[in-house]
């Protein structure tokens, strides 16, 4: 389906310009066009027609196929002089058409060039995070508002490195799942996530079910179930005292194929959750199907709390998990009103600065210590 899939996009590029263009297929799903004409008007006419060949679905083999495209643009010989340096900035121009939300064209200008660097620094520095002892995991309690105490906490990955300081997962995790290597990383979280909760629990501390974001690519890795099944089994743990986080847009791209797994996945007792909820693409039809348990409201609605637009938001998203029988779970609450709010409005679990930051095992270990287990001040 792949190879006629690339046979049907390249007869219909083949068909779009009324001047003679140059086209060619670079390798996997990238192909190239070069115009003779430097008119940024007939450039930007060509890649509306290329983003409409995609507009309505394409039939191949019997699927129905919605792709989009994204179009990065440079110019001879302003852009560069060698078809070296064009091919590197019409790139640079398509990653940040990508990063843009997709379906769309960029020029490229200079100063995407030392984000090209960075980039490049930063990715292979990552590479070596995980021998160098780099990265470590911070932990954040979720607390349920019925109880009022701590039911489980989520891991968060943090990066420490000598040079280049500690830098936010918003910042390598999306390069990482660009290159791969978010492979890597998210084993090392499991690996990592389990040996502590293992430790935890041996030495009597009951944190709850440890929550662990997982990369979709993760899923595409056809030995995962088999891979974490092991873990548990290695760290004498089961299926109940983890629960993995799936952001939304990824989990609805490939649906069909992943039903089944997380199928096996939820067989097995682990708990499964729709991270970042609100902010991608959700098929309602599919958020039925799906076995998920829980929804996490995004923080960005939490921040926003107090604005009707929010409020009718998360109202609505509380009233649709609670008819389809899932739990909610709101992150980012930093402040009083916002709890008070989520509270009011049967919100199950929330996370956020205000009931506790994500912090080192080893501070979590003296706040269990001192006695307070994870109970924190915001609640009473
Ligand atoms: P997320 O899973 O939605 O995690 C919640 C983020 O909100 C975390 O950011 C957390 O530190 C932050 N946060 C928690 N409470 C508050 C609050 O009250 N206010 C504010 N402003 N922020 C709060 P962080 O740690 O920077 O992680 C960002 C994202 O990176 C995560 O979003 C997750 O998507 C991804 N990520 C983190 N660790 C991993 C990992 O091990 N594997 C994968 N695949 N992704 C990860
Ligand atoms: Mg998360
Ligand atoms: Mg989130």
């Amino acid at each position: 389906v792949g190879d006629r899939l690339l046979q049907i996009v390249s007869q219909k590029f083949s068909e779009l310009a009324d001047e003679p263009v140059f086209l060619s297929r670079l390798g996997g799903d990238e192909f190239m066009m070069v115009m003779r004409s430097s008119d940024p008007i007939r450039a930007e006419a060509l890649s509306r027609q290329v983003l409409d060949v995609f507009y309505e679905a394409l039939q191949v083999r019997g699927h129905e196929l919605y792709l989009s495209a994204s179009i990065g643009i440079c110019r001879f010989p302003v852009d560069g002089t060698d078809i070296h340096q064009l091919i590197k900035n019409a790139d640079a121009a398509m990653y940040r058409a990508k990063a843009h939300g997709r379906n769309r064209f960029k020029w490229f200008e200079s100063s995407m060039e030392s984000e090209i660097q960075s980039r490049l620094i930063l990715d292979t520095r990552l590479r070596t995070a995980i021998p160098n002892n780099e990265l470590w995991l911070a932990y954040q309690p979720v607390i349920d508002l019925k109880s009022g105490s701590s039911i489980g906490l989520e891991a968060l990955l943090r990066w420490d490195n000598m040079e280049l300081g500690s830098i936010s997962p918003e910042k390598f995790i999306p390069l990482a799942e660009e290159t791969g290597s978010i492979r890597h990383l998210d084993q090392w979280v499991l690996r990592t996530g389990l040996r502590q909760l293992h430790t935890w629990k041996k030495a009597g501390l009951n944190p709850g079910r440890l929550a662990v974001n997982i990369s979709v690519r993760q899923l595409e890795n056809n030995r995962f179930v088999e891979e974490l099944l092991g873990l548990l089994e290695q760290w004498q743990l089961d299926g109940s005292d983890v629960a993995l986080e799936l952001t939304e847009t990824s989990l609805m791209k490939n649906i069909e194929a992943m039903i089944p797994l997380l199928q096996e996945l939820v067989d097995a007792g682990i708990e499964l959750m729709i991270d970042d909820f609100g902010t991608g693409y959700s098929s309602l039809n599919y958020l039925k199907r799906l076995p998920v348990d829980v929804l996490k409201i995004d923080k960005s609605f939490i921040f926003e709390i107090g604005h009707d637009e929010s409020d009718s938001i998360i109202r609505a998203i509380i009233g649709m998990a609670r008819n389809l029988g899932l739990r909610v779970i709101a992150e980012g609450v930093e402040n009083k009103e916002q709890l008070n709010f989520l509270m009011e409005e049967g919100c199950d679990q929330v996370q956020g600065f205000l009931l506790g930051a994500p912090i080192s095992a080893v501070a979590l270990e003296k706040q269990f210590m001192e006695g307070h287990g994870l109970r924190i001040g915001g609640l009473e």
